[in-house]
Order: C-alpha cells, then structure tokens, then sequence
C-alpha cells in the first residue's frame, strides 16, 4: 500500500505546543519511516555556542560554528538522541536556557543555510522515506515532499500542552509570553503560521494525540494514493 522503497518524504511544520515532535515521531512509527527533528538540530548548536561561550549576536561566529559542528542525531523514530562532538546531550538541549536563546541561533541566517543542507543531506541519506518536521520544511527545506502539512493548533491549546495555563499565576504568565515570544521572534525569517500553497493544514485543537496521528496518517495515505478504513 505504501509501496516500499519508493520516496516518501513527510514534510511537517508548526509553531511549539502544536505536538508537532510527538505525532510526527509516531506517524513515523507507524509508516516504518526514519524521523528527524530539526528543532533539536537548532537547540544542539545553540547549547554549543553557550558551552563554548560563543556570543549568539556574533552572526560570523555562530555561522562558523554551525558549520564546524560535530553533531549526531537519531534518524530512528524508536530511540532518542543527540550529541554534541561525542557528548550525549539529548536533555540537554530542552533545558529552558536553551529553550530561551535558540531563537537567536536560528534567526542567523547563515547558521539556517549550513543546518537546511544538513537537513537535506540527511533525506537522501534516509533513502527519502523520512517524516521531517519543523519550522520550514515545507517551504524551504522539501519544498518537493510528497506529503506537505502545517500542523496548527489554538494559542489555547497549545499552552494547554505544554502545562501552561492562561489566566493563571504569574510565573505561569511568564511561561506563556516566552512561549508566544519565542514563535514570534521565529517567524521573522521563517513562515510556519500559515500554510504554504500545497500545504495541507491539519488543525488539532480538538483533537487528542491518537486522532491528530490518525489524521497526518490518513492525509499521508491520501496523499500518495493508498486506501484508508472510515474513522
Ligand atoms: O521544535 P523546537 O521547539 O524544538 O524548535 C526549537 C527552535 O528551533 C525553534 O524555536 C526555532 O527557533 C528553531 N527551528 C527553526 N527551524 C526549524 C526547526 C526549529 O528555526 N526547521
């Protein structure tokens, strides 16, 4: 049905909360296809120039080191990891320090260039049978997927999912306005608010993970012609 062996790239972008790293590792799964997860490609250089000290407003600086970076990702939707010259620093990565200072990584765009070819090497290299997710995959990094999907969800929502609630104490408030800073601060140079021509737009504002993986499974299925069951 899914014609093994043939290119199957599954492009999918979002804003953070949107649950965009879970469902796509999960539809990956279940197509038996690789993952990757670009965001983690923006947070390993970012925790690199903080542990190297390496100002993330020098544009030079940073470039260069996103050129030089020893990085080494899972493609394997079953296991998770991400080092850095060696060093495991798949959590790492997620801590709120990293968190705040990623957006100045991936707003470089000289750092963009080096990790999007990066990226696209990748895809060759997973035989291009590959869920790809992030900010600009649609547009810029496979542009030429055979499945595009902007996974979106309510600021509501996605709050919600990161254990943020709106109305509720003031670190909480604070927690919601990085949030909301950090997606703004990124579609400054890349547009994942609204989908691209070609793009199909899944809304899982309404949905729970099993239903917003079913719909990016059944939109890959229609997509590349296969049959679906009702539900
Ligand atoms: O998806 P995640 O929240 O881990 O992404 C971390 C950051 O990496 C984003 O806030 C954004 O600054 C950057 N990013 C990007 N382009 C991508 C993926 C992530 O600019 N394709």
């Amino acid at each position: 049905m899914l014609h093994l062996g043939k290119p199957l790239v599954v492009a999918i972008d979002g804003p953070s909360g949107s649950g965009k790293s879970s469902v796509s590792r999960e539809v990956a799964r279940r197509l038996g296809l690789a993952y990757l997860d670009t965001g983690a490609m923006y947070r390993a250089l970012t925790w690199h120039c903080v542990s190297h000290r390496i100002a993330l407003d020098d544009a030079v600086a940073v470039e260069a080191a996103s050129r030089a970076l020893d990085l080494e990702l899972s493609l394997s939707p079953d296991q998770e990891y991400v080092r850095v010259a060696g060093q495991d620093v798949t959590d790492d990565i997620r801590e709120p320090a990293i968190s705040s200072a990623v957006s100045a990584v991936a707003t470089t765009l000289g750092a963009r260039t080096q990790l999007v070819r990066r990226q696209q090497e990748t895809i060759v290299r997973a035989g291009r049978r590959i869920v790809v997710e992030g900010r600009d995959i649609t547009t810029v990094v496979a542009p030429a997927a055979e499945v595009r999907l902007l996974l979106t969800a309510s600021e509501e929502a996605r709050m919600a999912r990161r254990g943020i609630q709106l109305g509720g104490s003031q670190s909480q408030e604070q927690l919601a306005v990085q949030v909301l800073h950090r997606d703004a601060k990124d579609s400054t140079v890349v547009e994942f608010q609204r989908a691209a021509d070609g793009v199909l737009t899944v809304d899982s504002s309404h949905m729970d993970f099993e239903q917003t993986v079913m719909a990016v499974v059944h939109a890959v299925l229609d997509a590349v012609g296969g049959h679906r069951k009702n539900g």
